[in-house]
């Protein structure tokens, strides 16, 4: 049941894409910092980053609108991949963008402004030709290298917000705020290794659960494991 709504969730944001593709947008964040304004897709990922230090990485299992486009890939390929090496990839990629952003609010002469619906500016995102090529783009992109890589492969090798989840995880970790996790009792544990066949993150879970919970920023908290572990070793928990 949990895995059915969470599924109609991230089918639902899937299609609202065409509208909310702006306010996911590295170009957009750019674009608004060469005019000196916080963006409607800044504050996005700022929002993503504040609600991490809670909720880990639930973003990217529950509301995400490529969530529900990696679910769909799973049916084509769902080969665990290689997470250290994309994380390379992931964080060069995020981390010159980040420059671009900064340098880009310097040139502007720093913050001026804030405007949530800039370069959006009647509520919808795709509402032009180009937009639609764009859009088509963005999801041509995520779709084939997910199929080419394996579960999950275009936010482990390039999703440039997940970076914003990961240090609003970490920074809640410093500050030992309690956090939403997958918590374990490994002594139930058979070994079936189940849990990691479903685990759409590539996680060793049975092997990560030996530590009584979940601890790598990987875990997006979708649950498929506590959900498929027949011994109940698994379930979610406040840590
Ligand atoms: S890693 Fe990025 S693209 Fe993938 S679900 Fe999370 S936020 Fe969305
Ligand atoms: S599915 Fe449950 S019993 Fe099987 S390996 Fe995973 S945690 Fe252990
Ligand atoms: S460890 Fe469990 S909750 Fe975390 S991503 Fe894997 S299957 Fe989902």
């Amino acid at each position: 049941m949990r895995q059915k709504i969470r599924n109609t969730i991230i089918i639902i944001s899937l299609l609202l894409f065409p509208i909310t593709l702006n306010f996911f947008s590295p170009y957009v964040s750019i674009d608004g910092a060469m005019n000196g304004i916080i963006s409607g897709s800044l504050l996005i990922f700022i929002f993503m980053f504040v609600t991490a230090i809670f909720f880990g990485r639930a973003w990217c299992a529950w509301i995400c609108p490529m969530a529900g486009l990696s679910e769909i890939c799973l049916n084509v390929n769902d080969k665990n991949v290689n997470v250290v090496k994309l994380r390379i990839i992931r964080y060069s990629i995020f981390f010159i963008w980040a420059a671009v952003l900064i340098t880009m609010f310097i040139i502007a002469g720093g913050i001026k402004g804030v405007d949530f619906l800039h370069l959006t500016e009647n509520g919808i995102s795709v509402d032009s030709p180009i937009k639609y090529i764009i859009y088509y783009l963005v999801l041509a992109l995520f779709f084939i290298v997910t199929i080419l890589v394996g579960k999950r492969g275009a936010c482990h090798s390039f999703c440039w917000m997940s970076p914003f989840l990961v240090g609003g995880h970490a920074l809640g970790k410093l500050l030992k705020i309690p956090q939403l996790r997958v918590k374990s009792d490994s002594s139930k544990c058979v070994e079936c290794g189940i849990c990691n066949k479903n685990c759409p993150m590539s996680i060793n879970v049975n092997l990560c659960a030996k530590d009584g919970y979940i601890k790598t920023s990987d875990c997006i908290l979708c649950g498929k494991c506590i959900d498929n572990c027949k011994k109940k070793v698994l379930r979610y928990g406040i840590k």
